[in-house]
């Protein structure tokens, strides 16, 4: 039998095979000669300390024990030409997942996604970047994989569930990821190698006799006597299954407002709003390793910080280390930020959203709309950003400090944003309570971590497109919308996930019901 040990290691001797065993050897007090292999099942930096260590769960094998190297396999996806069709609108997270699991069941999954394949999109990305154009259908949100293709591929979750996300993740490594996300406490995959990923996915599903429809828009949904029949695209076309699995994203503004028509049950839901933040790496690593140079064996290092403000969460989200702040607009007229980092986080800038917690009571000035007012309170943020900034891509930034002082900055040096900043006193961009909030919290940050709140660093605003605005309510037990039988909101757009790992879990989860329902 294998030990197992858990063991805190300096950083040099992490990254070190042979270090590492003979680290290991000493602690069992037994001759190096004697292991066969060490196997490192979950690591992790605690940076606690002065002397930053890694945290290490592995393994050791001695000679003799029997040792497999460990394959990831993926599950046998059958032809599934001939099955029972189920419709799936988006394909993001939620609705790959949720095909790949139609198929393990058995049933045919029909994708149906209004942007382009992986690399199509690549060129409207860059008309966003370069033009100013914003492609209705084809942006940093909508095309395939969905928003998270062109992220930092973070794949950490606060779902408890752990057998759901290991699942994910093996799955993610079946597809071609690193099996490193595997035993990272903090993995992600990076937006050079997502799309190679997704694609992957893509001609899986394919392969075993799926669907998969790109720059298809679904526009209605065909209802009989409250249950669902189909979808109508833009293109006209009539997409026949009683069951439907709707997982159009947190941007699909355009499938609100068609259920909201169609007096299909939807609910405002709260979501947090704020500014991207963007420090010099460099700093962000002095700041977290507390030291002056964060050498070769540590990586470019992340924070996390949250802090309450006036009764209201203000915190860090998707905090992009060694990234890149992007431009997420969903159509013409707005602005929106995001952020996305390489596989080796080896740029020169660290962002952040920072964002603060909303409430219900927050869209009082947008009530008439109903279910929409927090989708028309985020928008009409997203459309002031856009007038300020000179009705461009580009977005309103100023320096932070001068934001705690109300003062305009005199000048924006260049960011990673690529369409370009104008300098704005983001006052003008937020209702007044978030903007006192957010002055507020980046001097309580500035005083956790301590040369955070500096002039070098660079808000960005708006960072509104955190989580959905608006939640499709579904029956607990069959995940089937309240009011409409065969439709399964799902995933982040219907407020029942936060990130790719828990959209994937979702999309499988709403999958799986649909089989228990057809069996
Ligand atoms: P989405 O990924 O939004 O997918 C919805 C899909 O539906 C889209 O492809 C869209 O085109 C399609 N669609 C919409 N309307 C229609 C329609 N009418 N007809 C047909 N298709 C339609 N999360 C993380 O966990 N880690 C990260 O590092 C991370 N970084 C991010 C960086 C960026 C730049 C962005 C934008 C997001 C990031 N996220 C990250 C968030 C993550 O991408 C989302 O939480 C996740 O993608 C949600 O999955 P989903 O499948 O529910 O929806």
């Amino acid at each position: 039998m294998p030990r197992e040990i858990q063991t805190q290691v300096l950083p040099e001797i992490a990254h070190s095979e042979v270090l590492l065993q003979e680290h290991c050897a000493k602690l069992l007090h037994e001759s190096n000669a004697n292991i066969q292999k060490i196997v490192v099942l979950k690591r992790s930096i605690d940076a606690r300390q002065k002397t930053i260590k890694f945290n290490i769960k592995a393994l050791v094998y001695f000679k003799g024990e029997n040792f497999h190297e460990h394959k990831i396999e993926l599950p046998a996806y059958n032809n599934v030409s001939n099955s029972r069709e189920v419709i799936i609108v988006g394909a993001g997270p939620a609705g790959l997942f949720a095909a790949l699991q139609l198929i393990e069941l058995g049933l045919k999954p029909i994708v149906i996604e209004r942007g382009k394949e992986v690399r199509g999109r690549r060129r409207d990305l860059k008309a966003i970047n370069r033009d100013h154009l914003v492609h209705e259908d084809s942006n940093y949100c909508f095309g395939e994989g969905g928003a998270g293709t062109y992220s930092d591929g973070k794949l950490y979750t606060r779902s408890k569930k752990r057998g759901d996300v290991d699942r994910i993740l093996q799955l993610l490594v079946g597809f071609g990821a690193s099996p490193d996300i595997l035993v990272e406490a903090h993995p992600h995959i990076g937006t050079n190698k997502l799309p190679q990923i997704i694609q992957d996915i893509r001609e899986k599903i394919i392969a075993c006799g799926g669907k998969v429809l790109f720059e298809t828009r679904v526009i209605d949904f065909i209802v009989k006597s409250n249950e669902i029949q189909g979808v109508i695209t833009q293109k006209g076309d009539i997409v026949s299954a009683n069951k439907v699995i709707l997982a159009t994203g947190h941007s699909a503004r355009d499938i609100f407002e068609l259920l909201d028509k169609k007096k299909i049950v939807i609910e405002a839901k709260p979501f947090a709003l704020g500014v991207r933040a963007e420090h010099p790496q460099e700093l962000i690593d002095r700041i977290q390793y507390s030291c002056d140079f964060r050498g070769v064996y540590l990586p470019p290092a992340p924070y996390s910080i949250v802090k309450q403000v006036n009764g209201r969460g203000m915190y860090s989200f998707c905090m992009c280390p060694g990234g890149v702040i992007a431009p997420c607009a969903t159509s013409p007229g707005e602005v929106v930020t995001n952020g996305w980092s390489p596989s080796k986080r080896d740029l020169s800038t660290a962002n952040s959203g920072i964002v603060v917690e909303l409430k219900l009571e927050d869209f009082k000035p947008y009530a008439k709309f109903g279910a929409l007012a927090g989708m028309e309170f985020q928008k009409a943020i997203e459309q002031r950003a856009w007038q300020l900034a000179g009705s461009t891509q580009k977005v309103p930034a100023q320096r932070m400090v001068d934001f705690t002082h109300n003062t305009l900055s005199a000048d924006i040096p260049k960011t990673s944003y690529v369409p370009g900043t104008t300098s704005v006193e983001m006052g003008q961009v937020f209702p007044g309570f978030l903007s006192q909030i957010m002055r507020e919290g980046f001097k309580e940050f500035g005083k956790t971590m301590r040369g955070y709140l500096t002039n070098d660093a660079i808000l960005h605003a708006p960072e509104s497109r955190t989580s959905s605005p608006v939640r499709i309510p579904r029956d607990h037990e069959t995940l089937e919308h309240i009011q409409i039988k065969g439709l399964y909101p799902c995933g982040e757009g219907a407020g029942y996930a936060g990130g790719i790992i828990s959209a994937a879990i979702d999309g499988e989860k709403c999958a799986l019901k649909i089989g228990e329902a057809l069996s």
